[in-house]
């Protein structure tokens, strides 16, 4: 489905990403994790458009897609959340998410507003958030602000979700909603998920695969067990 083909970018001196090469099969659960600065965010904007890589090619159901811009990007079925969620204050909280609708996959049905409103309010139910949808998002709680974003990126309809670090800031019981948001929308929508987090414990226990990135250069790819024990994921966790 997605083919991360000899990726390096560069800003300037700093090799923030350095020839890394994985593949991502439909319908799988991968994390992608590291220390700060590995070069997880610089992937995930790769990936999604937002940067041009310096050498190397994206490819995308079988197309090269580097190069292209995030919105054909997030069209063609990659949809991207954002670690701070940034609602937009002035519309509603069904609106926030029928922009997400009109920027993916459904948003061939663009002039019909009743339909992308309903569109919007199904995937608010999916993702749990029990707020008004005609209500603006105010006063949210951490919880409800990460499944609003939740319910605006999949409602793009993505066949790739880049979920970017979804259980930060949350409390114990958000993050068990947020992250069983991932695996329902992984087993219900058939969604594949790349998943950038540094709550590991939660990760390693939902994800099939794990690709770890150090100083921009892919270190382990493997299943979780066998990543948790690798001697050099170890030693860069441990900054060795
Ligand atoms: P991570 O998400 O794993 O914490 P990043 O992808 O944010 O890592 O960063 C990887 C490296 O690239 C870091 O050394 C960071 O300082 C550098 N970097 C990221 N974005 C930029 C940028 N826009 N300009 C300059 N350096 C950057």
């Amino acid at each position: 489905m997605l083919e991360i083909q000899n990726i390096s970018k560069s800003f300037g001196g700093v090799m923030a990403l350095h020839d890394v090469s994985f593949r991502v099969e439909e319908g799988s659960f991968v994390g992608l994790i590291g220390p700060n600065g590995s070069g997880k965010t610089t992937m995930f904007n790769v990936i999604s458009g937002a940067l041009k890589p310096t050498r190397g090619a994206v490819n995308y159901e079988g197309q090269t897609i580097s190069g292209l811009n995030p919105n054909v990007i997030c069209h063609a079925g990659i949809a991207r959340t954002f670690q701070i969620p940034q609602p937009i204050k002035s519309l509603t909280v069904a609106e926030n998410v029928m922009l997400g609708v009109l920027f993916g996959r459904g948003g061939k049905h663009k002039f019909h507003q009743e339909r992308i409103k309903k569109d919007a309010i199904k995937m608010l139910d999916f993702v749990g958030l029990g707020l008004d949808p005609d209500s603006y998002p105010e006063k949210m709680t951490a919880g409800d602000l990460r499944k609003l974003e939740m319910a605006r990126a999949l409602a793009t309809q993505p066949k790739v979700l880049l979920a970017d670090e979804v259980l930060s800031g949350l409390n114990k019981d958000e993050l068990k909603d947020a992250s069983a948001i991932l695996t329902k929308a992984r087993a219900e929508l058939g969604v594949t998920i790349i998943w950038v987090e540094h709550i590991m414990h939660v990760l390693m226990k939902l994800v099939e695969r794990v690709i770890v990135l150090n100083h921009g250069l892919l270190i382990a790819d493997g299943d979780p067990d066998t990543v948790s024990s690798d001697k050099q994921v170890v030693e860069a966790y441990l900054g060795a």
